[in-house]
């Protein structure tokens, strides 16, 4: 693969970022890659994982000379990152993000950005349960959707320029206005996840059943949604602060939806049950169709090791 950007700068160095930089490294995309964390034991971690060139404590001199520049954080921290890097962004940059909403990035970045950057929001829709810089792999983005937000007056070349980067990542890049990203992501990846924490934080609640019970017959299908409720506290809370309308929306008609259930498992209506999980088996199939998940049996897990 060619040097696609003279220097990058990561700024977060969690799962997201240093997985970023690790298929940098693997596809030899960039001659350069400096890094932005806030703590110093993310820094010296990145270092000696060597996934970074060189770390700064502060992003406004992780920035300097950087021609592609990729916010890696909470999204709640993007408004005070883009204040202090601005300064620093040089000409002809490209500056990008991969945060899970779009709309409150381009509320929160958009203002700070100085003109002849190019700002293009983008959020790769790969990830795993694990946080921080040792939880990155090279692989995380490959055959998984990169999604661009770019604005109605953004460059054509810049957004071509970028694509290509994730696409040398292994991804495949849709384009969409930020708005419809987050309708989308709403339903896709907002709602399970709160549906996620929601059951979890339920069942630790329970009086009736103990909390080892619950622990030990989790295989029944409340396992699957610790490991999404295991997720990162704080990048899930900046989510729902941060797109607030899609998932209400969302979550009304996820209200509906379940009241019918609860209905009809009331008034034993098994046809209006059994045609609702068929159709649910259905999207299943079509997600293993469009090979974004495996089909082995247990979701790809072999048998737990004892202890
Ligand atoms: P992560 O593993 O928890 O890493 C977050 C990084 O951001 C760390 O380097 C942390 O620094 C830094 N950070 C935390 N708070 C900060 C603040 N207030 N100011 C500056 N830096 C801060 O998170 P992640 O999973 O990589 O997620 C990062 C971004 O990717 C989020 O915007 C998220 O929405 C998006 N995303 C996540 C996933 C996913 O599945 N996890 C998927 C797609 C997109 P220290 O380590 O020094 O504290």
């Amino acid at each position: 693969m060619t040097v696609m950007f003279r220097r990058v700068a990561i700024l977060g160095i969690g799962l997201i970022g240093s997985s970023i930089a690790h298929a940098i490294r693997a596809k030899k995309l960039a001659e350069h890659v400096t890094g932005y964390a806030k703590t110093e034991v993310t820094r010296a971690k990145a270092l000696e994982l060597g996934l970074v060139d060189a770390v700064f404590p502060s992003a406004a001199e992780a920035v300097l000379g950087a021609d592609l520049i990729i916010l890696c954080s909470p999204v709640g921290s993007y408004a005070d990152l883009a204040r202090e890097i601005a300064p620093g962004l040089m000409d002809g940059a490209i500056l990008t993000d991969v945060g899970s909403v779009k709309g409150a990035v381009v509320r929160d970045v958009l203002p700070h950005v100085p003109a002849g950057v190019h700002f293009i929001p983008g959020h790769p829709i790969a990830g795993t349960e694990q946080s921080g810089p040792e939880s990155g792999f090279a692989e995380l983005f490959v055959n998984r959707w990169c999604i661009l937000t770019p604005l109605a007056d953004a460059d054509p070349a810049a957004v071509e320029r970028l694509s290509a980067f994730w696409r040398a990542c292994g991804s495949n890049v849709e384009v969409m206005t930020p708005e419809h990203h987050d309708l989308v992501l709403a339903i896709t990846s907002h709602l399970p996840h709160l549906i996620a924490y929601n059951i979890v934080s339920t069942a630790a609640d329970l009086e009736e059943v103990t909390s080892s019970e619950v622990i030990k017959y989790s295989a029944g299908g409340f396992r699957d949604f610790t490991r999404i409720a295991a997720s990162d506290p704080t990048m899930w809370r900046d989510v729902f602060l941060n797109n607030k309308d899609a998932v209400l929306e969302m979550l009304g008609r996820f209200s509906e939806d379940l009241s019918a259930l609860q209905r009809a498992i009331r008034w034993g209506d098994g046809e209006a049950l059994f045609n609702i999980f068929n159709r649910s088996r259905q999207i299943r199939r079509s997600i293993i169709a469009a090979g974004q998940d495996t089909a082995a049996p247990d979701f790809g897990r072999g048998a737990p090791k004892s202890q």
